[in-house]
């Protein structure tokens, strides 16, 4: 199977001012473009040429396999987690969970920011499904997704320095900040078994 770089859900100009249609012209364009073709060239000829991107991810073990699968699959993630105005609070059966889990959203607000903030190097930030049904925070490093855990995705952040430095140099904080004016909770919410 050939792996394709999805179009963006919305107008590369459609985030700001939260995030230019600079960072996303070379965010989705330049980055997750690489990471596509890149994936293409290391499966080619290989067991993951018939795979699905899940099973890449969940069998390949670390390696660059894994790190361009990861990346393909994180990217078209975070994507659809944004659009434009967003953001707000959560309804449904996710805000139950969310208070379950932290309390309320404001505390669940603040320890996301934190874990994204945190986060030594490059990597993501992402609220999960556990296996017992509850919500949680996880940091991952690099390209590692969830799924390895068998914690199901229901939002993430990127917080690579690709994607914030054009917008906010190094103050990833203010990236952070600005995030939470994008969150597609529909998205999070349809993620939610
Ligand atoms: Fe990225």
């Amino acid at each position: 199977m050939t792996f394709n770089l999805p179009e963006l859900p919305y107008p590369k100009d459609a985030l700001a001012p939260y995030i230019s249609a600079e960072t996303l012209e070379f965010h989705h364009g330049k980055h997750h473009a690489a990471y596509v073709k890149r994936l293409n060239e290391l499966i080619a000829g290989t067991r993951f040429a018939s795979m699905e991107l899940d099973e890449i991810i969940k069998g390949a073990g670390p390696g660059p396999i894994f790190n361009s699968a990861a990346q393909h699959w994180n990217h078209s993630f975070y994507w659809l987690g944004m659009k434009p105005k967003a953001g707000g609070k959560p309804t449904g059966a996710i805000a139950d969970a969310i208070d379950r889990a932290f309390g309320g959203f404001d505390q669940f607000k603040a320890k996301f920011t934190d874990a994204a903030n945190t986060l030594f190097g490059s990597g993501w930030a992402w609220l999960v499904q556990k296996g017992d049904g509850s919500v949680a925070i996880v940091q991952t490093h690099d390209a590692e997704n969830p799924l390895t855990r068998n914690e199901k995705p229901l939002l993430t952040c990127d917080v690579w320095e690709h994607a914030y430095y054009i917008d906010y140099r190094n103050a990833r904080p203010s990236y952070v900040e600005a995030f939470w004016n994008l969150v597609n909770w529909e998205f999070a919410s349809s993620n939610l078994t």
